[in-house]
């Protein structure tokens, strides 16, 4: 896959009603987008999957939805005011701006890049007998890009972690990492950018309040633990799951919804034993990997990516990678943060969060493991993964979005084959008694073939034909979307047909 694969996607998604740019008419707003009428349902079955999959699921994890405004202070407990930075550097010939962290990792990223395409050389070359491992471990070159890589990660890792701004810029220039856009490597010096968004609350001039807009969802969790646990009578270990919108001033905002300043998260915040978060992490780690592959695009797009830095509240953390068409890109963030967040709001509220555990007889700050995933990058996850052009027979050629039939906006369509005859009113008759089980799209206009065209580009894995012969005897024509095929069957036939293979319990179930 390529950017060039990319840049269809984005357009694909405007086209058909998936993503428009905020503010469109007024010439756009940087990294911020609207959901059009297809988008938004997509959107709506990923949080529903994900709702599901947490609360359905597990009987100790429950949701809330806490308010995007809180008190000032949390952000100070938190470490978001003194902390949440990214490192940001700019050209001084394009005058543009990039995060120096990322400059590095897309570095690093080529080199493994090149290592690759050696391999594949190699492989084509040597035919059966190619054992990779060995090439790997032996061929100069490879050991060379190699050495240079693990070096570079080496000190870049260190950087990160001694908050060391100055060698940051130093690994830029001696790698000879040039912009982009000018081509120069007239950088600036590297600094610290916080991401948070701020406004002010209160009437009056005097009395008004610094508040932030959320970074993330899952400080309304954390400030809400005693009320829930309490309320629900919950028992450690359990979970409070949250889906909501959160703020970042990010700094490079350039791969339409991957990065965006206003955006949805999808987080559950899950309280253990102290001691015992490890254990939970893996387990976590595993059940979240189920559920991506569970979509059925093909393992080998998701991988496991270990952090270099540890955030300020983290023992442990990982990302959840998946292939985008500009690379393997983080879609989840699986993080150990241990008490640090209780423990701080404990601190900066002066009110006890404890939990007695009647078990251990005794009283602690519960531990927490943590997955956030945003339901952005989700959503253009399942659109890179199920976005195909097919050669067809005769020289014609189709875009289909092959989308896992219980995330597709329209499970079916409904087409008269012609606008008279009656036909029209008994394809409305035939969504009178499907509209109950799922959504379906009814569409008169054009040949069918062009109305076939429109649903597998919008991801639609139904359509029926309404014809003369319907009329007669009540069947139709159902058409699949993944392999053209159509048969004919009855018209009562076809809910249990469809609701079957569009049902968010079946998709829950392989989980
Ligand atoms: P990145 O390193 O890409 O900036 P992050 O590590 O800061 O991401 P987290 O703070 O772990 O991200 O947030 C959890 C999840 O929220 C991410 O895995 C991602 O799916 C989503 N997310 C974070 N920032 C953005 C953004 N600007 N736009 C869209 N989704 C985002």
């Amino acid at each position: 896959m390529s950017e060039d694969v990319f840049k269809k996607i984005v357009s694909h998604c405007k086209e058909y009603g998936f993503v428009f740019q905020s503010s469109e008419i007024y010439d756009g707003l940087s990294a911020v987008y609207d959901y059009g009428q297809m988008g938004v349902e997509l959107k709506n079955n990923i949080k529903k999957y994900w709702w599901d999959s947490m609360v359905l699921l597990h009987e100790n994890v429950v949701g809330i939805d806490s308010a995007i405004f809180m008190h000032p202070t949390i952000w100070k407990a938190s470490g978001h005011v003194d902390a949440f930075n990214d490192p940001l550097i700019d050209n001084k010939d394009s005058k543009k701006r990039y995060r120096a962290d990322v400059l590095v990792e897309d570095y690093l990223a080529k080199i493994d890049e090149k290592i690759d395409k050696e391999v594949e050389k190699a492989a084509k070359r040597f035919g059966d007998s190619f054992d990779e491992a060995m090439f790997r471990q032996t061929n100069p070159r490879v050991l060379e890009n190699k050495k240079k890589r693990d070096e570079v990660h080496e000190r870049f890792a260190k950087a990160l972690n001694d908050n060391n701004l100055e060698e940051l810029r130093q690994i830029i220039v001696d790698c000879e990492i040039v912009d982009p856009i000018s081509g120069t490597r007239n950088w600036t010096d590297v600094r610290q950018f916080n991401l948070m968004f701020s406004t002010e609350m209160g009437s009056t001039a005097d009395g008004a309040m610094k508040v932030y807009l959320r970074p993330e969802t899952a400080q309304g969790i954390f400030v809400n633990f005693l009320n829930v646990q309490k309320t629900g009578r919950m028992k450690i270990p359990f979970g409070i799951a949250q889906i909501g919108k959160a703020f970042r001033n990010e700094i490079v905002a350039r791969q339409f919804v991957f990065r965006m300043r206003e955006f949805e998260q999808m987080e559950m915040q899950f309280f253990v034993r102290p001691g015992e978060e490890l254990d939970w992490f893996e387990k976590w780690k595993e059940t979240r990997m189920r559920w991506h592959k569970a979509l059925g695009f093909g393992d080998h797009k998701y991988r496991f990516h270990d952090h270099d830095k540890l955030a300020h509240y983290a023992n442990a953390a990982t990302d959840v990678e998946f292939e985008m068409p500009f690379g393997f890109k983080e879609v989840e963030g699986i993080h150990s943060r241990t008490d640090f967040d209780l423990s701080s709001h404990e601190k900066f509220s002066g009110k006890k969060i404890q939990y007695f555990d009647p078990e251990l007889n005794k009283s602690y700050v519960p531990y927490v493991v943590e997955t956030s995933i945003g339901v952005d990058r989700m959503f253009l996850s399942i659109m890179s993964a199920a976005y195909c052009e097919e050669e067809l027979d005769g020289g014609e050629s189709r875009v289909v979005l092959k989308l896992p039939a219980a995330l597709a906006p329209i499970k079916l369509g409904v087409l008269p084959l012609v606008k008279k005859d009656g036909l029209p009113e008994k394809a409305r008759e035939i969504i009178d008694q499907l509209k109950f089980d799922f959504k379906c799209q009814y569409d008169e206009k054009d040949s069918i073939g062009k109305r076939y065209r429109r649903q597998d580009a919008i991801g639609t894995p139904y359509c029926v034909t309404v014809d003369h012969q319907t009329l007669e005897d009540n069947t139709v024509t159902i058409r699949y979307r993944d392999t053209m095929e159509q048969e004919r069957v009855a018209i009562d036939k076809l809910s249990d047909i469809i609701s079957d293979k569009v049902s968010m319990k079946n998709l829950l179930k392989t989980i």
